[in-house]
């Protein structure tokens, strides 16, 4: 393997080792370790993108097959000053799983869930695990993980957790920063630390809780006066963990988990092991209304007074959208069933519960 000295310095302005850096942590690689060492061409080009639109060429990519070759690599790379970037499903859409560095993918051999406690209603699961294969193995018991991404058939728990995901019914259940109990996570010095509630926190960890407290405390005006008070945040770190300034609080109780600091950060913190969620029941009823407007505005306007109605979900499609579905043979005649006449846009909203709603006793799903 040799890297052209052109594609040292990337367009992103990053810039990758010298070579001889690079084959030193190839080899180190194929020799410490059992996992894939893909450092050609062909190899680098297939992991230079995600679903974004930003293209940097890693170092090289690295497919580890159990968790002693994710602890090497990242002892490796840190003795050669390589930086390390995990990849799941690859989806994100900027440019996350995109860098010059070494980029190690989850997505093959971390696929298991550990365990599921049904009575506690959690599952702890490897990163590498796609949310659709999680909620299959969890649809016998009634339950399933309700942070339901689009991109549910590719993305992975680690990549959701990394992004601070969040899905088309979190206006109900909530985001991953409100759907994680705990994480197994490896440093960047190599140690692994188990990241929880903080009154349970080992000594690593509860030295990392204080550190992070002192912060937030040094920089308390400031966070509240800037801190975003938005449920969805994912750019910057949650140092607000210790005086919450989401709209919708990281835990019902008030109780502080450091694990939600790792949520959002985008593999930057530490390198995720594990997961422990938390799971809902499957709603054994549901309706779905379908709302359309004469305006785009009009659509707007009307989604503040229909969260308050204690939907699950409200989406809105404009009129772009129901223009391509009804191009596409396979959704055309589910579309139509949803059009009154040629609306500039409809809301779909969603009810769902353990029993159907009173309001829907006496029809079935209805479009108004
Ligand atoms: C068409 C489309 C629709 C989408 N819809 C949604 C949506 O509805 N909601 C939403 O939230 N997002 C959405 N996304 C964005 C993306 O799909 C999600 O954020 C998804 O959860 C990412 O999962 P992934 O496995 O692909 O993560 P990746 O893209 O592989 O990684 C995401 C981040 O997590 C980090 N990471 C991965 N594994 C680990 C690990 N083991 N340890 C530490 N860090 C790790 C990565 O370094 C990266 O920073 C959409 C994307 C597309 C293309």
């Amino acid at each position: 393997m040799r890297i052209d000295p052109a594609s040292h310095m990337q367009p992103a302005g990053t810039v990758l080792p010298p070579n001889d850096t690079c084959e030193l942590l190839a080899r180190r690689l194929r020799t410490d370790t059992q996992g894939e060492v893909l450092f050609d061409d062909g190899s680098r080009g297939r992991y230079a993108t995600d679903a974004s639109i930003y293209q940097i060429t890693p170092v090289g990519a690295f497919v580890p097959t159990n968790e002693r070759d994710i602890a090497t690599a990242i002892d490796i790379a840190r003795d050669l000053k390589v930086p390390v970037l995990a990849r799941g499903g690859g989806t994100s859409q900027c440019g996350q799983t995109t860098g010059a560095a070494l980029v190690i993918d989850n997505s093959k051999h971390f696929r298991r869930v550990l365990e599921v406690n049904v009575e506690e209603g959690t599952a702890t699961v490897e990163p590498g695990l796609v949310l659709d294969h999680l909620n299959a193995q969890l649809k016998p018991h009634g339950l399933w993980y309700p942070v339901d991404v689009s991109t549910s058939a590719q993305a992975t728990l680690g990549g959701m957790a990394g992004n601070n995901s969040c899905g088309s019914r979190s206006i109900a259940y909530g985001n991953m920063v409100h759907n994680v109990l705990g994480a197994s996570a490896w440093l960047s010095n190599g140690e692994l630390v188990d990241f929880g509630p903080v009154g349970s926190l080992g000594v690593r960890g509860a030295g990392i809780a204080q550190f992070v407290r002192g912060l937030a405390r040094q920089h308390r005006e400031q966070i509240a006066e800037h801190w975003p008070k938005v449920m969805r945040r994912v750019a910057g770190y949650n140092l607000d963990i210790f005086d919450n300034q989401s709209e919708r609080p990281y835990t019902a109780d008030g109780s502080v988990n450091l694990a939600h600091l790792l949520i959002g950060s985008e593999g930057t913190l530490a390198y995720t092991r594990s997961l422990k969620l938390k799971l809902a029941p499957l709603p054994r009823a549901k309706v779905l209304g379908i709302v359309n407007f004469p305006t785009f505005h009009a659509a707007m306007d009307a989604a503040q007074h229909i969260v308050k109605l204690g939907p699950t979900a409200v989406e809105l499609v404009d009129r772009t959208m129901i223009e391509l579905s009804l191009a596409n043979p396979a959704f055309k005649p589910t579309v139509e069933t949803a059009l009154i006449g040629k609306p500039a846009a409809i809301l779909l909203v969603e009810f769902s519960g353990a029993t159907r709603p009173r309001c829907c006793l006496n029809s079935g799903s209805s479009s108004s």
